[in-house]
């Protein structure tokens, strides 16, 4: 056994008895990020922890700090090789060209940081403890918004993610004996290392709903990878109603009617209108409504994270999410004042910074109706 493995039977602080949901977490999300210039040099998990505080819907009982996993845990999805690549740059802060080339670690928009081993590493962790603990009973719904890094591969980086931490957690549970997990991802994007390395395996059913066309322009409509894929593509300026109809008319009925033991849930949030990753313009409101969909089927569910890249709207979902998860209304969610404060000071560089609407530091919800 690891140490990485004593930490998820021993640490985790539910192991004594069940509860409902956690948040998995860790301080290196405070620290550093891609680098300037880069889409994701934003806060992305630490304000989405802070606000849950700030609105008391975060109890310590419900957080679980988590450490990073070890490279032989990694080797569940990647190359040890790769794996080795990642450490090395982290520790040299380069990497040898033919190295570079050959991983694409320093290239295509996945930049070599101070972490990029443990940052990666430590969302991985999450994800595979949260398997442990939903295969184990120890836990209804898992949250990792550090997770769903959808497009890494077995042996390079891509995309902006250097580990597949959902792919690693679906290994993990079958790992253990699952018979049928179900992959839910409803971020902007298609989910390419997920669907190349595990749609063709009988006990695995892929769902993803994204925008047609955008990177990495895989997962057409009537694209079922190795066979047990399903993808369904939005046009740019698709909201709400097209999300929620897509769900309540295909994926909804398929994966209950797939009756998997377990569901992960990519939750990205780049197709929301305030985020400039992506031509979907969803609210707030529409985007719990789709995750509500999943969570309504009872099932012990992984939700994690994903795009997100705009620093405010990605907190105020994600935080939202987290409400929804553990029984608070984000519905109705106006913020204190603290809350406002907090989502007022970060950092945030693009363009459409220059002028932020007021709902973005007065509520949670986008849609006032709703
Ligand atoms: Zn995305």
């Amino acid at each position: 056994m690891t140490k990485n493995e004593k930490i998820s039977t021993s640490r985790l602080g539910l192991s004594a008895g069940r509860v409902d949901y956690v948040f998995f977490g860790s301080d290196i999300f405070r620290g550093s990020a891609y680098g300037k210039g880069h889409p994701l040099n934003i806060a992305r998990v630490w304000p989405v922890i802070d606000l849950c505080r700030i609105l008391n819907w975060l109890p310590d009982e419900y957080y679980q700090a988590v450490e990073p996993a070890s490279p032989e845990q990694l080797n569940l999805f990647h190359d040890m090789s790769y794996i080795r690549a990642l450490q090395m740059a982290e520790r040299d802060q380069a990497l040898q060209d033919a190295d570079m080339q050959r991983y694409r670690i320093g290239l295509d928009n996945n930049p070599i940081f101070a972490d990029v081993y443990r940052r990666p590493a430590t969302a991985a962790a999450a994800s595979l403890m949260a398997a442990d603990a939903l295969f184990e009973s120890r836990v209804k719904t898992a949250f990792n918004p550090s997770g769903g890094t959808h497009h890494g591969m077995p042996d390079k980086a891509n995309g902006f993610c250097f580990v597949n931490d959902p792919a690693l957690a679906i290994l993990r549970l079958l790992l253990k004996g699952a018979q049928k997990v179900a992959y839910v991802d409803i971020d902007a994007h298609h989910p390419d290392g997920v669907q190349a390395h595990l749609s063709g395996d009988e006990r695995v059913q892929l769902w993803s709903i994204h925008e047609k066309n955008r990177w990495p322009r895989t997962g057409q409509l009537g694209d079922s990878g190795e066979g047990f894929a399903r993808n369904f593509t939005l046009e740019r300026g698709a909201g709400n109603d097209e999300l929620l109809r897509c769900m309540d008319q295909y994926i909804l009925p398929e994966v209950a009617r797939f009756a998997p033991e377990y569901i992960v849930l990519q939750a990205g949030c780049d197709g929301l209108q305030d985020d400039p990753q992506s031509g979907l313009v969803f609210s707030n409101n529409g985007y719990w409504q789709a995750a509500e969909k999943v969570l309504g089927l009872n099932k012990p569910t992984l939700v994690l994270g994903g795009g997100g890249y705009n620093p405010i709207s990605t907190a105020r979902a994600w935080a939202g999410l987290w409400g929804l998860i553990s029984g608070n209304d984000p519905y109705q969610c106006d913020l204190p004042e603290t809350a406002s404060r907090l989502l007022a000071g970060l950092e945030w560089s693009h363009r459409w910074a220059r002028n932020k609407p007021r709902r973005w530091f007065e509520r949670l919800y986008d849609d006032a109706s709703s």
